[in-house]
């Protein structure tokens, strides 16, 4: 079994940003990457928020530079996919279908994944109509039509901020209540340009074609007769909520109650000395890619002091 001074796990922003730091610093880092190189930027379409891009950037141009300068400044990275940490006892032992490996510290960066309807259209449409980042993509639908889908706080979020951006933001919840928090249901009712459709779901989104021309309308079914209706729009984001990828950890390192891996005040220090979080895993606040880098450089730099002082 090969050891590491350090391996991180996953290979979005959170984790090469961690690699290229950690490298910098002489700790040879292995990134285990996944089966698919670059994380959730994957499918982000144009980054115009990522710092440095005067022009809009390619979400997986991004992603394959941070790789490329992790690897030049010495990290290096295999495709596997952990099932399993041990951290009963040090060094760790990292476990992947493929390979295993044991290590002195181990940075998580596995992100989250945003929950999708799975209703025809959806797929189709991500990138060019369809989002689950109000943050990211809600300037390309400047003064025009969109809708939310959810109630919890995230899409109670994304409705307000839409609001300051678009004409219109349709709010489709499956239920009349909200779970979001009162305060941010009372800002949603005091604004003019959200309109709540509560009892109603989204059965398909409909486009035009070539798909890259964006989308036209939703068909909404009401939950409680199962009449249905059009609304057009021209995007839709679904706030559905995000699963963190944290199943080989469960049982090994304190989570949240929604899965994520707790992180001791605010920071990447997680229930086990010698592991550290970074990125979306840890983060069901933020969920940027300059925030998921600059936990991966957090996540490093901790790194060194650790081995420094506890190894
Ligand atoms: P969430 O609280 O789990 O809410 C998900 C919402 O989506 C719920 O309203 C749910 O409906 C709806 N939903 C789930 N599956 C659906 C489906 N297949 N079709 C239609 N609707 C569906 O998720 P979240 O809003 O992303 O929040 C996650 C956690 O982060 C929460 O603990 C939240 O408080 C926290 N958070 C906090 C802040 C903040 O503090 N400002 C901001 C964002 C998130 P039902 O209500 O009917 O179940």
């Amino acid at each position: 079994m090969e050891h590491r001074k350090l391996v991180i796990i996953g290979s979005g922003a959170a984790g090469w940003t961690a690699a290229i730091y950690a490298a910098r610093a002489g700790l040879k880092p292995l990134v285990i990457a996944g089966m698919q190189r670059g994380g959730q930027m994957l499918i982000a379409g144009e980054v115009e928020n990522f710092p440095g891009f005067e022009d809009a950037v390619d979400g997986p141009d991004l992603m394959a530079r941070m790789e490329a300068q992790a690897l030049r400044v010495g990290a290096e990275a295999t495709d596997d996919i952990v099932v399993d940490l041990d951290v009963a006892a040090r060094p760790f032992k990292i476990a992947g279908e493929f390979d295993s490996w044991t290590a002195d510290a181990v940075i998580i960066a596995t992100g989250a994944t945003a929950r999708w309807l799975g209703v025809p259209g959806e797929e189709d449409y991500q990138g060019s109509g369809v989002s689950a980042c109000a943050t990211c993509d809600g300037f390309f639908f400047k003064d025009q039509k969109v809708a939310v889908v959810g109630g919890g706080n995230t899409a109670a979020e994304e409705a307000l901020y839409l609001s300051n951006i678009c004409t219109e933001v349709h709010l489709i919840h499956r239920r009349n209540d909200m779970r979001a928090e009162r305060i941010l249901q009372d800002r949603i009712a005091r604004t003019k340009n959200i309109h709540f459709h509560g009892e109603r779901t989204v059965k398909e989104i409909h486009g035009r074609m070539p798909r890259n021309e964006g989308i036209t309308h939703l068909e909404l079914v009401s939950t409680v007769d199962g009449s249905t209706e059009s609304l057009e729009v021209d995007g839709v984001f679904v706030a559905i909520g995000h699963d963190p990828a944290t199943k080989p950890f469960v049982g090994k390192i304190d989570l949240d109650s929604n899965g994520y891996i707790a992180t001791r005040e605010g920071g990447v220090a997680t229930s086990v000395p010698g592991v550290f979080a970074a990125g979306d895993v840890a983060d069901p606040r933020y969920r940027q890619a300059v925030t998921a880098a600059g936990f991966g450089c957090m996540a490093a730099l901790e790194v060194q002091h650790w081995l420094r002082d506890a190894v």
